[in-house]
């Protein structure tokens, strides 16, 4: 392990911590820059779970906010719906039950006694809503319904990773009822495009909208679209999913309405989702060696100003110019045109009694886009050391810069940055994406631990999937919408040899 320890058995504030290198150890890598970018740490006391830090909090909360903007501006309200769920609502939906039982914890005794009916804690809300949508939905005039939840749900899931995968997760769901399934089906296809442009426009994270196979589907849904997004390791993150219920719990929960012409028809729904999974995808997508990288769209802290002094003399007239600095950057608005919130920019002054290096090292393994050094040589030139926390092809090294030129144009540096970020994800995705037509290049693509995006022909069939999955790992990821894969040509199967419409996604996946 990477991770040194001097000073203390248990370590405690007095470790001395590196951070892994990605290509020698990969998931110790990502467990490092979640631990020092202070994200998030394990909870080990509760299976599965962790304990999201503030400054991993705050990321998620930006993500939040940008995100519920965008589910009102498509017409979602936002509702609330109980933690616990009758068991026999669980079982209604058969595939339902037999995708989610594996993994429920279940409450039999509370306030002291066993519980006639045991409660499950949600590990996702389609049946309590359901039950509720009867109640609700009488006509065609009560629809279409359009509902989100942000919650907590839980599911017990073996192999757990911080943020990716862990027991308890934080999410919103968003559950709609509508008259016809091509309302349906545009619902399922709007949504997915929601969570595509956020993931690109907010995080930086390019992404392949696409259809899973029947395999990869919800349990309960008729279709399954998805975002799915590349991992620097090469391997697959399912970053949001947005699924076509057709009638399935309309039938289970007696949803029923009055058509326009009369007849009492079942509602035909929708559900989608993202989650804390979004911040580990975001950690995966940018970071680096040295730690957190952190798109500005969702960074708690912009800048970190950083004074430098060697004595209270000097430190006094740092500090002036310091404050000035930080007030002027406050006043920043680096807001989305569209959004609904303001967002200014967060600037730490970081005055703490520690030699500059440290704080360097400190603030860029907190992913903090901008590092602003002032000392006396700088004040007597009226200007500002900046460093971007990521070196681009426009932006290298340290820059000074006059003061007012540098808060002139610190917004658009930011924005900037934000655009060169995803343009760096966007070429490292497509510095691994492949088209590959035999078995043995996909042998070797898919070596050992190895992964990338591979465009490849599959006959359609489960049993071909199953195979793939059970020699290589590597699962079907999508079958990319239009414009998100190469255009539909018919091929033969990587694995079978029989004939394939068109090519379909392959990788390992988180
Ligand atoms: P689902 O309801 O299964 O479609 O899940 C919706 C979204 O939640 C998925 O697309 C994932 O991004 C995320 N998700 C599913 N399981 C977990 C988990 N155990 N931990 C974190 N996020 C999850």
């Amino acid at each position: 392990k990477q991770a040194k320890k001097s000073g203390g058995k248990k370590g405690g504030k007095q470790r001395e911590l590196a951070i892994a290198k990605r290509s020698e150890d990969y998931p110790q890598w990502y467990q490092d820059v979640v631990r020092f970018g202070e994200l998030a740490e394990p909870a080990k006391v509760v299976k599965g779970c962790m304990v999201i830090k503030p400054h991993g909090y705050a990321v998620w909360e930006k993500i939040q906010r940008d995100l519920d903007g965008r589910f009102k501006d498509t017409g979602h309200r936002n509702a609330y719906f109980p933690l616990l769920v009758p068991m026999s609502f669980i079982t209604k939906e058969a595939e339902h039950v037999e995708g989610f039982a594996p993994e429920l914890a279940v409450v039999t005794q509370a306030g002291g006694v066993e519980l006639e009916e045991p409660y499950a804690i949600r590990p996702t809300s389609e049946t309590i809503i359901g039950h509720f949508f009867a109640k609700w939905i009488d006509s065609h005039r009560d629809l279409p319904l359009l509902i989100n939840q942000w919650a907590n749900v839980m599911r017990w899931e073996l192999r757990t990773r911080m943020f990716l995968r862990t027991t308890e997760f934080l999410w919103q769901e968003g559950h709609t009822a509508h008259a016809s399934h091509d309302e349906a089906e545009a619902e399922v296809l709007r949504m997915l495009n929601v969570y595509g442009d956020f993931a690109e426009q907010v995080l930086a994270m390019p992404v392949i909208r696409g259809t899973k196979t029947a395999t990869e589907r919800f349990a309960g849904a008729v279709d399954t679209k998805c975002i799915e997004a590349f991992m620097q390791d090469g391997k697959a993150l399912q970053a949001g999913t947005s699924h076509d219920l057709g009638q399935n719990f309309g039938r289970a929960f007696d949803v029923k309405f009055q058509a326009e012409s009369g007849e009492l028809e079942y509602v035909w729904q929708t559900s989608w989702g993202v989650s804390t999974r979004l911040v580990g995808g975001v950690v995966m997508t940018h970071s680096d060696d040295e730690g957190l990288v952190l798109p500005p769209r969702v960074a708690p802290i912009h800048a970190a100003i950083i004074p430098i002094f060697r004595n209270d003399e000097q430190k006094a007239e740092v500090m002036v110019a310091a404050e000035r600095i930080k007030a002027a950057l406050s006043e920043i608005d680096i807001s989305p045109p569209r959004a609904r919130y303001r967002d200014f920019l967060e600037v730490a002054l970081d005055d703490r009694d520690m030699r500059p290096g440290a704080k360097f090292y400190d603030w860029e393994r907190r992913g903090v886009p901008m590092r602003i050094e002032i000392g006396p040589k700088d004040l007597e030139k009226g200007q500002v050391c900046l460093k971007m926390r990521v070196d681009t092809e426009a932006v290298s090294g340290k820059q000074f810069l006059p003061e007012a030129e540098f808060l002139a144009s610190a917004r658009q540096r930011l924005l900037d940055y934000q655009d060169a970020l995803l343009a760096l994800a966007r070429a490292r995705m497509a510095a691994n994406t492949v088209t590959l037509d035999t078995w043995e290049e996909f042998e070797q693509t898919f070596a050992g631990d190895s992964s990338k995006f591979a465009w490849c022909h599959w006959d359609g069939t489960a049993e071909t999937e199953a195979a793939i999955k059970d020699k290589t790992k590597v699962t079907i990821r999508c079958v990319p919408l239009p414009g998100y894969g190469p255009a539909p040509e018919p091929g033969v199967c990587i694995y079978s040899g029989k004939p394939s419409a068109q090519r379909v996604l392959m990788a390992k996946a988180y």
